[in-house]
């Protein structure tokens, strides 16, 4: 099962995979960066600098939780480091006093370790920078490459001009250096208002590149930080401080996402003109992923406005997410290794993150037997008062995961999608005078219905079973086309389950109506809660993060919320490639 996905190109035989451990995750197929980053090495180009050896980053704004597009990100970073026998620094980009959190940092760093990456002792603060980029800024004014400009955030924006038309110098454009010091040091201490002032670079108003035209470099802002709380009224933006970051921290590869590719040219200005250790470069494509968002900002406002239940509920397509509705750092680890790294964006089907995810638990969930939909079903011919323990299969792809004895009665639960009275041609399952198999238990055969008397719902099954199918197979070598699970109603113990679906209704999410807000396209059936749900007992011991496939219909995960006598799990992902089929082509319901 699950074996017909295509997994990627094979890993091609390379010495590269110094300091890799064994297994899973060792080695990932090549790609362009990890080209350039083998060529490096062989040429050498690092040696004699620093230690001579790959050192990447993953640096992340703490203005949110991770997704699984910083999974991409965090994969490759680190993944090169440790294939290469390199380093890896977890940095956060915390330059930005306003929007940054103490919260965001515990998550962040709480789901890099989850996801199976560890930073050792190089953990880095940008602001921890703050001092050494105020100093580089001072060398520029003293060099004549930037300048203390008065003019307002719109009037900057008006003198830049457009794609067709050059922008305009600012009139304070050329200050003299004793002039600009003295106003960027009383910036410093304090004496302007927000926004009264900024620093820019000096570079070239009429240059084709927008990120070139004497880019602001500070910006006065009287506002607290999470780590250097009031020292500083002066914050560097992201242009001017991210190049200095990964030369600080001497990085060999920036490896940053498409829409930076236009900045390379300023942080490569920056880097040159002060003549400061200089990485190089890359630029992949973000991910995307079908029916859902990538964007901190936009899964920040689901959670801020009540759309989702918070960061780690379990449609979200953050890491706290996807753990708490099942995901195994392995499957999260295996879909960065199909999807690869290109140069071109695209939008990943999210079909591929749950087959890894599939190929993943098949291996190791076990198995259990759970009724959603409970439909009673009586076995006549039974003995009254009668318990049998059969022994059931833990998981049928690990022999050594062993068996288990499941309780049978004459009282028993099976799924009602599993029955109906007039089925239509191919519906293979219980209707009335119809034989099927209870897994591990006994052929039965529907003798009789009892249906609501106001409504015309079928309430109740009656059945005959036949004592010499037990184990589920017939001595005469009679035939049955479908075999049900079901659990015993003495035994069975109840759950609340959640089923989720895709977060917004649209493949492309982004996609939006002309006049809607991208909220219109949130899909309103995402979580659909199922209470009453009767499951096998061996479940009853079941702890919060515990992962299962329930026979037939998926794989499952306890939630941190559910608690013995209140249990609640959650579906992690159906069971596609065999039962979605089978339903499809059954024509039967949709569980
Ligand atoms: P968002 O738009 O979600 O806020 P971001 O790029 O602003 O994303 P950062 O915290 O700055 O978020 O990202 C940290 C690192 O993760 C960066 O190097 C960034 O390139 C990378 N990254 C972010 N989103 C993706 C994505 N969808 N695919 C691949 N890498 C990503
Ligand atoms: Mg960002």
């Amino acid at each position: 099962m699950a074996e017909n996905i295509s997994s990627g190109p094979p890993a091609p035989p390379s010495p590269r995979n110094a300091g890799a451990s064994a297994g899973e995750g060792a080695i990932a197929p090549s790609d362009f960066v990890r080209e350039i980053v083998a060529e490096d090495l062989k040429t050498g180009r690092w040696d004699g600098r620093w230690d001579g050896r790959v050192h990447t980053r993953f640096p992340p704004e703490p203005n949110g939780y991770l997704h699984i597009g910083h999974a991409k990100s965090i994969n490759l970073n680190f993944g090169i480091a440790r294939e290469f026998g390199g380093k890896c620094n977890l940095r956060f980009d915390d330059t930005n006093p306003t929007k940054e959190e103490e919260e965001y940092v515990q998550s962040i760093e709480k789901d890099v370790r989850w996801l199976g990456f560890d930073w050792e002792d190089r953990l880095y603060f940008a602001s921890d920078y703050f001092e050494t980029m105020y100093e580089y800024a001072e060398q520029l004014i003293k060099a004549g490459k930037a300048y203390v400009d008065d003019l307002s955030a719109d009037e900057v924006t008006a003198h830049r001009g457009t794609l067709t038309r050059p922008g305009r110098n600012s009139p304070y454009r050329d200050r003299s250096v004793e002039e600009n010091l003295d106003l960027f040091r009383r910036m410093r201490a304090g004496e302007f208002p927000d926004g009264a002032k900024t620093l820019r670079a000096k570079i070239d108003m009429a240059s084709p590149n927008f990120n070139l035209r004497d880019p602001v470099m500070y910006r006065i802002l009287h506002a607290s930080h999470h780590r250097t709380g009031d020292a500083w009224c002066l914050y560097p933006t992201y242009d001017w401080a991210h190049g200095l970051e990964d030369s600080i921290e001497h990085i060999t590869h920036s490896i940053c996402t498409l829409e930076f590719e236009n900045h390379r040219p300023l942080y490569d200005w920056f880097l040159e003109a002060l003549g400061v250790h200089h990485p190089q470069q890359i630029e992949f494509a973000r991910l995307e992923l079908s029916y859902t968002v990538l964007s901190k900002r936009k899964l920040l406002q689901l959670v801020e406005e009540g759309h989702v239940r918070g960061w780690d509920d379990p449609r979200m397509p953050t890491l706290s997410g996807l753990r708490r509705r099942g995901y195994t750092p392995e499957s999260i680890r295996n879909f960065c290794r199909r999807i690869g790294v290109a140069k071109f964006n695209s939008i990943v089907d999210i079909r591929v993150l749950e087959d890894s995810l599939r190929d993943d638990l098949n291996k190791r969930a076990l198995r259990a037997m759970a009724v959603l939909r409970p439909l009673r079903l009586v076995i006549d011919n039974y003995p009254e008062g009668k318990t049998e323990d059969l022994e059931a299969v833990n998981n049928p792809e690990d022999p050594g995961a062993g068996t288990r004895r499941v309780p049978f009665g004459r009282v028993l639960y099976i799924e009602r999608d599993d029955f109906l009275e007039d089925p239509p041609k191919k519906f293979y399952r219980l209707a009335p005078g119809r034989e099927v198999r209870l897994r591990y238990a006994y052929f039965v055969r529907c003798t009789g219905i009892v249906k609501d008397e106001r409504t015309g719902e079928v309430v109740e099954l009656h059945c005959t079973y036949d004592p010499a199918t037990r184990g589920g197979d017939s001595p005469d070598g009679r035939k049955v086309k479908a075999t049900l699970h079901w659990v015993s109603a003495a035994h069975a113990i109840e759950a609340e389950v959640q089923l989720y679906d895709h977060l917004f209704s649209k493949e492309d999410a982004g996609d939006v109506e002309e006049g809607k807000d991208w909220k219109s396209n949130l899909n309103p059936k995402s979580l659909e809660v199922v209470k009453g749900c009767q499951l096998e007992p061996s479940l009853a011991e079941a702890k919060p993060g515990d992962r299962v496939q329930f026979e037939r219909l998926g794989y499952f995960c306890a939630d941190p919320d559910s608690r013995p006598g209140a249990l609640v799990f959650n579906r992690t992902a159906v069971l596609k490639d065999t039962w979605a089929k089978v339903q499809k082509r059954d024509g039967g319901g949709n569980l």
